[in-house]
């Protein structure tokens, strides 16, 4: 059994429906502090099988302990942690304790119950402002905000924890901008409150939800002056941890690699992709810079595609045409 913390997540869910697809059996581990249990339903749906779920959360040794005692644990899928970058410097604590401490219990259960293969959502934010472009794995590390520090911090401890326990393998992911949907439309990304990512800004201004997106910066030393980042479909990122399992099952060793297409596309190509495979025009106006905002950030993907043999297969037109499917029939997220 494959455990996902998180997994009712946005993310975890896209990978959970992957994994079982592939024939993994399943069981996730989610707190519902970012999702709703809704998402369990479509998930089971979707996958076409059976998904067992634990509501608990892995800062609870006990619980935790019950779960892994439960049924063999082959490998842990690891996204439960807090992700919002602006609320991080508001509440370090918070974060500090929930994506550190949590990984914490759950490494210290992992042990208890001798289950030595870890797959973690680290992030591209751990390069901080790139020094160098596409960037590779081997750029200096450099996270400037707390959330991003809690992944940095993680990725050492997984570290040094297979330095401690040469048997321990962890395939540590950093992902760059995930966006988009399940073709389905019946999952996708549901978040509380006024977006800060600029993929469900656009899609709750075309649902109407919200007025106009504010493009932070036209005045960045880029193709049009507006930031770029290197977009992922969701369902391309699913495919990598599936890619990454098999990695640590078959292979002898621990991995930390990028997950990225290794393309960038800036704001306005977003948008005006946006538009054009939607129909619907996108009301913006150009704002001040955002604070931490780099101007760039892309993914050398080479390793990805050598060590994993995955690459990603979709675009930016599919990753709106998917995110739109799952906010036009879901306009309002995931039922209570
Ligand atoms: P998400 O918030 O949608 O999913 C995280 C899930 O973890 C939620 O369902 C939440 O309820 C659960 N959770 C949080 N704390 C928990 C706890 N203590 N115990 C049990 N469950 C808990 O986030 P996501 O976008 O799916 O991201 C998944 C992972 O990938 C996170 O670790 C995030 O930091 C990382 N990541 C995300 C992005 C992104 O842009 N979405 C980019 C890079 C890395
Ligand atoms: N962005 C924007 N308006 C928004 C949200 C984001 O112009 O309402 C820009 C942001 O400045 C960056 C890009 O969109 O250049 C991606 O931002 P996001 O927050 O989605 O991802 P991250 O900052 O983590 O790369």
């Amino acid at each position: 059994m494959i455990l996902v913390t998180g997994g009712l997540g946005f993310i975890g869910s896209h990978a959970c429906i992957a994994l079982r697809r592939a024939g993994h059996k399943l069981a996730i581990v989610d707190n519902l502090a970012n999702s709703k249990l809704a998402v369990l339903e479509r998930i089971r749906d979707l996958a076409g099988g059976d998904v067992a779920f634990h509501r608990a959360d892995i800062r609870d040794a006990t619980a935790l302990a019950a779960i892994f005692g439960r049924d063999p644990v082959e490998a842990v899928i690891h996204f439960a942690g807090y992700k919002a970058v602006g609320e991080s410097v508001a509440k370090p604590l918070d974060y500090y304790e929930n994506n550190i401490g949590g990984t914490f219990v759950l490494l210290k259960t992992m042990e208890r119950y001798a289950v030595r293969r870890i797959v973690f959502s680290s992030s591209a934010t751990v390069y901080g402002d790139p020094q160098r472009l596409p960037l590779t794995e081997d750029h200096p590390l450099g996270a400037v905000n707390p959330y991003g520090r809690t992944k940095q911090f993680i990725e050492v401890i997984l570290k040094d924890r297979a330095i401690g326990s040469p048997e321990f393998r962890h395939a540590t992911l950093r992902y760059f901008n995930p966006i988009g949907a399940h073709p389905s439309g019946r999952i996708g990304e549901d978040p509380r409150g006024i977006p800060n990512n600029l993929f469900p800004y656009v899609t709750q201004v075309a649902i109407k939800r919200l007025e106009k997106l504010r493009i932070y910066g036209n005045d960045y030393g880029t193709v049009d002056g507006t930031g770029v980042r290197d977009y992922i479909h969701v369902m391309d990122l699913a495919e990598g941890h599936l890619a990454a399992l098999k990695f640590l099952l078959d292979k002898d060793r621990s991995i930390t690699v990028n997950l990225g297409t290794g393309r960038g596309n800036s704001v306005l190509e977003v948008v005006n992709a946006f538009e054009r495979v939607t129909g619907i025009p996108i009301a913006r106006e150009f704002a001040p810079r955002r604070q931490g905002d780099v101007a760039s950030c892309y993914a050398d993907v080479s390793l990805a595609s050598r060590e994993l043999g995955w690459q990603t297969k979709l675009g930016i037109e599919d990753m709106c045409r998917d995110a739109w499917a799952w906010q036009s029939a879901n306009p309002r997220g995931f039922p209570e």
